[in-house]
């Protein structure tokens, strides 16, 4: 008995039907030139480019695995530099559990990153503690470093890390240069304890 096998008989695309993904920042175009300012391509680049350092403790990070697989694939975003070491990486991707012994970890590895960085807390646990409301867990890791996107879900599905990773490409390729030097920053930074 012969098996039942599909074949893929979709037409694939001419190159030139394929879209841009990168989009052009805000400028002045004219004949041989194109003029922007320098914070819009500082941005483009930097939400192109970003540098993910994934601190996975459990279920979440499953999650994460997914995505960073064929077939979902973070490095469509340009991000498939995944850093286990925080100097080098821009983007605290947080996902799982993180119990009370393990909050001055996250914080700590957070203090390493260069500025400018990023956090993205993934799933229920890390944005909130989840189901765990007990004595041992912390209840959201922005009670010990400062959050820029939560992914719900428990878990979340890779589709939504990636919408978290889009939210946080959104935030740093509108984000002012001097944000990182503005007192309002430095406020946020000092209410966590941060210099
Ligand atoms: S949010 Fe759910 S899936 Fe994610 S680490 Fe917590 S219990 Fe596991």
């Amino acid at each position: 008995m012969s098996r039942p096998v599909s074949y893929n008989i979709k037409q694939k695309p001419m190159v030139s039907d394929i879209s841009m993904v990168g989009e052009m920042p805000d400028g002045h175009q004219g004949e041989g030139f194109f003029a922007t300012s320098l914070d819009k391509v500082i941005g483009l680049a930097r939400k192109n480019s970003i540098w993910p350092l994934p601190f996975a403790t459990s279920c979440c990070g499953i999650e994460f695995m997914a995505t960073m697989g064929s077939h979902y694939d973070l490095a469509r975003f340009g991000s498939e530099r995944v850093g286990f070491s925080p100097r080098q990486c821009d983007l605290l991707m947080v996902m799982g559990t993180i119990a009370k012994k393990m909050g001055p970890v996250v914080k700590q590895v957070y203090l390493q990153m260069a500025e400018p960085r990023w956090v993205l807390a993934v799933g229920a646990c890390a944005s909130s503690g989840g189901i765990f409301d007990t004595y041992s867990v912390l209840q959201g890791i922005d009670q010990v470093v400062p959050v820029d996107v939560y992914v719900p879900g428990c878990p979340p599905r890779p589709e939504a890390i990636i919408d978290g990773v889009m939210r946080i490409q959104d935030l740093v390729g509108k984000e002012s240069l001097r944000r990182r030097s503005s007192e309002k920053y430095k406020a946020l930074l000092e209410s966590y304890g941060i210099q």
